[in-house]
C-alpha cells in the first residue's frame, strides 16, 4: 500500500509500505481520507526530533476492513478516526481521571506511531472512534484534529450560554472554535485576527463580531462591545506572541483565558491583574476520546461545517509548501477513495 513517509531530508515520499500482521486488540483500516495539519509539518521538519521513517498523518477517516483478536468495540465495515491520541496506557492518574491526553505514555498517530496518511493504518482498536453515518468522512477528518481541539478548549473555557468569548487567530482551528463556541454553546463570539480575510470568515461562519488588532485596540474593542465589561473567556489559537497577551488583556475579572495555539515563545502574565482579578490562563491539548464523539455528534447536526479541499496523495510536498506560505484557508485532505 502507498504512504506518505518521513525522509531523512525534512521531506515526504510517498512509496510503497508493506504492514505488519493485526496484534490483539488491532484493527485494519481501510483509509477514505486524511487531513494535512500544521502539526505535520512540524514532525515531517523534525521540529519535535527526527522521525524517519514514519508515516504520518492523525487526521484519518477510513472503513474497518480486518478485526485482530480480542476486538470487541469495532465491526468490519465502521467508519472511524485515527487521532492524535492514538493510545494511553489506561492506567496512569491521566488515565483514570478522563484527562488521558495528558498520560506520560501517550502514543501519538503520525508521530510516535505510523499514521493515517496511507492507503492502510493499523489502529488500537479502543481509541478509534466511530464517526456518525450522517457525517462527510471528508469534513470529519478536520472535527479529528482542528474540530475536536477547539470543541474543548471551548468547553475549558467553561462559557455559558449567553457569555460573551473572544477567539483570537482565525485560521484551520480558529474558523471551527467560533462555530462550537456559537452554535453548540450559544455564546457571543467575537473573532480577533489580524487579516480582513479571515475576519470575513469568522463572520460567515457565525461570530457576531470581528476586530482587526492591527486596526483597533483589542481591549477597547472588547470593552465597547460588552458595555465596557470586558469578556468573560478567551481562546487563543493564534500562533504569535501578541495575542496571547492581548487574550489576557480583553478578559473581565474571574475570566478565563484558554491556550491552544503553540508559538514557541512566552507569554507576558502581568501578576497583580492575575491576582487581583482572579484571571484563570489554562493550556488545553486536542480532546479525549469522549470529547471527539461528542465533537463528532455536532457537526454531524450540521452545527459546525469544516472547510475541506480534497487533494491526492503525490501533492503532499507541494501542500506543505503552501502551508508554509500561508496560502492555505480551511483544510487540505488527502482523498484515498479515487
Ligand atoms: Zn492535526
Ligand atoms: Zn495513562
Amino acid at each position: 500500500m502507498k504512504a506518505a513517509i518521513v525522509t531523512e531530508d525534512k521531506k515526504v515520499r510517498v512509496e510503497e509500505k508493506q504492514l505488519r500482521p493485526l496484534n490483539h486488540g488491532e484493527a485494519l483500516v481501510q483509509m477514505e481520507y486524511c487531513g494535512v495539519c500544521h502539526t505535520d509539518l512540524h514532525v515531517k521538519n523534525a521540529d519535535f526530533g527526527n522521525v524517519t521513517g514514519r508515516v504520518l498523518g492523525h487526521e484519518g477517516i477510513g472503513k474497518v476492513i480486518k478485526l485482530g483478536e480480542g476486538v470487541t468495540s469495532l465491526e468490519i465495515g465502521d467508519r472511524v478516526s485515527i487521532a492524535w491520541l492514538f493510545e494511553s496506557c489506561g492506567r496512569c492518574e491521566y488515565c483514570l481521571t478522563g484527562r488521558e491526553t495528558l498520560c506520560r505514555q501517550v502514543k501519538n498517530a503520525g508521530y510516535t506511531v505510523d499514521g493515517a496518511m496511507a492507503e492502510q493504518c493499523i489502529v488500537t482498536a479502543d481509541y478509534a472512534v466511530k464517526v456518525p453515518d450522517q457525517l462527510d468522512p471528508a469534513a470529519a477528518t478536520s472535527v479529528t484534529c482542528a474540530g475536536v481541539t477547539t470543541y474543548k478548549a471551548v468547553k475549558v473555557s467553561n462559557i455559558r450560554p449567553g457569555q460573551w468569548i473572544g477567539i483570537f487567530g482565525i485560521g484551520g482551528l480558529g474558523n471551527l472554535a467560533v462555530q462550537y463556541a456559537k452554535h453548540v454553546f450559544n455564546a457571543k463570539v467575537i473573532a480577533f485576527d489580524i487579516s480582513d480575510e479571515k475576519l470575513e470568515l469568522a463572520l460567515k461562519v457565525g461570530a457576531d463580531h470581528a476586530v482587526n488588532s492591527l486596526k483597533d485596540d483589542p481591549v477597547l474593542k472588547a470593552k465597547q462591545l460588552t458595555n465596557g465589561d470586558g469578556l468573560d473567556a478567551t481562546v487563543v489559537t493564534a500562533v504569535a506572541k501578541k495575542p496571547f497577551n492581548q487574550a489576557v488583556d480583553v478578559v473581565k475579572a474571574g475570566g478565563r483565558v484558554v491556550a491552544v495555539g503553540l508559538p514557541t515563545d512566552k507569554m507576558d502574565l502581568d501578576i497583580p491583574r492575575l491576582v487581583l482579578d482572579g484571571i484563570q490562563v489554562i493550556g488545553s491539548l486536542v480532546g479525549t476520546r469522549e470529547d471527539l464523539q461528542e465533537a463528532f455528534g455536532f457537526a454531524a447536526e450540521g452545527k459546525v461545517v469544516p472547510i475541506v479541499s480534497k487533494r491526492k496523495i503525490d501533492d503532499i510536498n507541494q501542500i506543505f509548501e503552501e502551508m508554509e506560505e500561508g496560502k492555505i484557508q480551511g483544510r487540505m485532505v488527502i482523498d484515498f477513495t479515487t
